[in-house]
């Protein structure tokens, strides 16, 4: 809503007590979100409800959970990610079959619990289980309770049958799955199961329209949190579908589909279900169920998806200070890099992998890398001074000896003077050639 929308829902008395002089200055605070409607106490119901209504995201925030976290999904904002950070990063689950068996489920949720992997230091892991009762006459109680014993992330409990579903459910007491899903023939069954749970519930039809006239009857009967299925499974009608609804949502404001979608890509082993699920990633799932564990291709995913879903205007820092690599002692070398994630892996596993010991002083950049940082005047001589005399790495060595970034070798001068009686070595341009550098100058200098 626009400003003028705004203050003809207020009182329009300029009593001045939600903080500003007049009704219409609080609807443009209100409009611009900063303002909260819950400064005016005399805003009617009927309006509070209109103005609500229109301040509720276009994509539903909807949450599951198990007993090791939560995820959210939804409440974005754009299309396109220059426009806006894209915020909650899509769930990557894996799914097992109950027809497995106990054993097998509980040994494929321990691999997938167990799964961790380092990404320029971030941890990077699958977000859940989606447990299939995929043959009729399965103990879906008894895969949940299998899946549990071996994992405490979030689930997806996926059945047909309303029956078998409250199985799963009552099986997932005190965490809260997703459920799947609600279809035209048992949507009022589903309804009842998602309420007396409070779970989220997934809903799947052949076409938008269908979508939209079960999410209107699924909200008409108390379940507020939906996941869409659009039931299009191959790349071309996927994309279609996922843009089509997220268009509606965020541009259209069509609130009968403003939920978070969920993907459905295939078999993990296989390049088209990688590729489908690197779509969905992209555009535009909440939640992602891939068939199987392969850490191969679950990698790539998750690196991508980091990549998405960051901030692009905040890169990816570690924090500054002083790093010691290879267990360094008093004649080990030191260099300097700047706080930018990748540049700093860099050298750390150029000279980590070369067995080198070494010092390593990471100075606060804001994140960027050495040659932009010092184009910003990030990455100075009277930063990288401070960071060395703040971690007080002389008192650790038997030299005072710092080798500098190549691409900086400008800075040499200003730094023996910012820094007196160092001695400033110039290092090699990238970071690929540190061990050669370690090994024939700095090796010649410690002679
Ligand atoms: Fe208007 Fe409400 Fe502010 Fe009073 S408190 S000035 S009625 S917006």
């Amino acid at each position: 809503l626009t400003g003028l929308d705004i203050y003809k829902l207020l009182p329009q008395t300029n009593c001045k007590e939600c903080g500003f002089p007049t009704c219409l200055a609080f609807a443009m605070k209100l409009a611009a979100k900063q303002a909260e409607l819950k400064s005016c106490p005399h805003v009617s119901d009927t309006a509070k409800a209109k103005l609500e209504a229109a301040a509720a995201p276009s994509i539903r925030l909807v949450t599951v959970a198990g007993e090791g976290g939560r995820l959210e999904a939804g409440n974005e904002t754009v299309l396109f990610r220059h426009e806006k950070t894209f915020y909650h990063r899509p769930g990557l689950f894996v799914r097992v079959k109950a027809s497995a068996g106990a054993e097998a489920i509980e040994a494929a949720a321990r691999a997938l619990e167990a799964y961790l992997v380092d990404y320029v230091g971030i941890k990077l892991g699958v977000d859940g289980i989606a447990v299939e009762a995929d043959a009729p006459g399965v103990d879906f109680g008894a895969a949940v309770a299998a899946a549990r014993r071996a994992s405490r992330k979030p689930l997806i409990l996926m059945a047909d049958q309303p029956d078998v579903l409250a199985q799963g459910a009552q099986a997932a007491a005190g965490v809260q799955p997703l459920l799947y899903a609600a279809a035209e023939a048992n949507w009022q069954a589903m309804a009842e199961i998602a309420k007396a749970a409070k779970c989220p519930l997934a809903v799947k039809a052949p076409s938008l329209e269908k979508l939209a006239e079960l999410t209107a009857a699924l909200k008409q009967a108390g379940v507020e949190d939906l996941v869409l299925d659009p039931l299009a499974r191959e790349p071309g009608p996927a994309l279609q579908a996922f843009t089509q609804l997220r268009r509606l949502a965020v541009k259209k404001g069509f609130r009968a589909l403003g939920y978070p979608l969920i993907a459905f890509p295939g078999e993990a082993a296989s390049v088209d279900a990688v590729v489908m699920a690197a779509q969905a990633i992209a555009k535009y799932a909440g939640f992602i169920v891939i068939d199987g564990f392969d850490p191969a291709a679950v990698y790539p995913l998750l690196v991508l998806r980091q990549n998405i879903y960051t901030d692009p205007q905040k890169p990816i820092q570690v924090q500054p200070g002083l790093y010691e690599i290879n267990n360094p002692g008093p004649d080990a070398p030191l260099m300097v890099t700047t706080n930018f994630s990748i540049t700093y892996f860099a050298v750390n596993n150029e000279v980590e992998g070369s067995g080198w010991p070494g010092w390593l002083v990471v100075t606060d950049a804001e994140g960027m890398s050495v040659l932009t940082a010092w184009a910003a005047g990030k990455f100075d001589a009277d930063r990288i001074a401070k960071a060395v005399n703040g971690c007080a790495i002389a008192g650790k060595l038997n030299h005072k000896r710092l080798i500098l970034p190549g691409q900086v070798a400008v800075l040499s001068g200003e730094l023996e003077e910012a820094l007196p009686g160092w001695q400033i070595m110039v290092g090699p341009k990238e970071a690929v050639d540190l061990p050669g550098f370690l090994k024939l100058v700095w090796g010649q200098k410690t002679l």
